[in-house]
């Protein structure tokens, strides 16, 4: 049946899903995994997505929450989400083969914080108490920085000089509530400074934008995501403070509770940045199978962006080739 007959459609956000940052983090281990062989171990999840991480497991990869886990001389791949300086000096004392996946757009934000550290400034880093991005950035000068956890967070900072301030945050974070703590934080510190670029990345922001623009004329807004992944988080609560009328937030298909649809005309559906499009495309059948067989794209921006390899994985690749003839 089309939507005039059933009434009941979708509005597809674009861009959604994978952003370069995840794309290549699971590449690398994809990559490793051919290269040297199973197991490769990854530290933390490689990127915040159940799906991805179960498999990647299916095909050799050991996940670990820390070095210490992995046996001396062995490879690990450190995540996306980056990591304090110290990680790496860990991993070399336990003689780790150490491939670093961290977003380009993370490290971005690394080289912020050393940069303004070392001009000796109070860095005040907007993001979640616990992330590990925010653990990472926050290690690159834990005497110069100072987290600050949403709005409310923003009246209890203290600094040396107010002169001599600058904010920076996580890369993935509601815009919206960003700008509002950075409004709230500059009414104590007027000299306070921005960062010389967005720290919010392309993905994040892009993510955001399409589903404001479609969320008001949605009954319910489907998220596919996993809970501990910010930006997909952050989608349901935009897409609520946008108007739609209900938010949702889920890993697969199944977890759709027919209730969430009961009267509903207009589904919205996104996914966040660490999510593969199958995870989509099984989330459209399941809403076709319920009448809603009419989809509409949404598309605000056209993402072109890729990162390549890390150096060190390209370094060994290359060599593999070479040896091979
Ligand atoms: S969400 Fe942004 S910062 Fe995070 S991996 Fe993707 S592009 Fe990089």
């Amino acid at each position: 049946m089309t939507e005039a007959e059933t009434g009941k459609r979708v509005l597809l956000a674009k861009p959604r899903g994978y952003c370069a940052g995840v794309d290549r983090a699971v590449q690398t281990v994809e990559e490793a995994l051919k290269l040297y062989g199973a197991p490769i171990y990854v530290r933390k999840q490689i990127v915040h997505n159940k799906h991805v991480v179960r498999t990647l497991e299916a095909k050799g990869a050991i996940f670990v929450e820390e070095n210490e886990e992995v046996p001396e001389g062995a490879t690990v791949i450190f995540s996306a989400h980056g990591v304090a300086p110290e990680v790496y000096e860990q991993a070399k004392e336990r003689s780790l083969k150490a491939i670093d996946a961290t977003c380009p757009l993370v490290t971005k934000v690394h080289q912020e914080a050393k940069r303004f550290a070392a001009e000796d400034y109070d860095i005040l880093l907007i993001g979640h108490e616990g992330h590990e991005e925010v653990i990472g950035t926050a290690g690159e000068a834990p005497e110069h920085i100072q987290l600050v956890d949403g709005p409310e967070d923003a009246d209890r900072i203290t600094v040396r000089d107010p002169n001599k301030v600058v904010w920076l945050s996580q890369t993935t974070l509601s815009v919206d509530e960003t700008m509002e703590t950075v409004a709230r934080l500059k009414k104590r510190l007027p000299m306070l400074q921005s960062p010389p670029s967005d720290d919010i990345c392309y993905a994040t922001s892009n993510r955001q934008h399409v589903v404001k623009e479609i969320a008001a004329d949605c009954d319910v807004v489907l998220v596919v995501g996993s809970r501990n992944s910010s930006n997909s988080v952050r989608l349901v609560e935009v897409a609520l403070d946008a108007g739609a009328r209900a938010g949702h937030l889920v890993d697969f298909a199944h977890e759709i509770d027919d209730a969430w649809l009961a009267g509903a005309r207009t589904v919205g559906l996104t996914s966040g940045a660490s999510v593969p499009e199958e995870l989509v495309a099984e989330v459209l059948t399941h809403l076709a199978d319920r009448g809603f067989t009419e989809v509409e794209e949404v598309v605000t921006a056209n993402e072109r962006l890729t990162f390549s390899l890390p150096q060190e994985l390209k370094r060994d690749m290359k060599a593999a080739a070479a040896a091979r003839g």
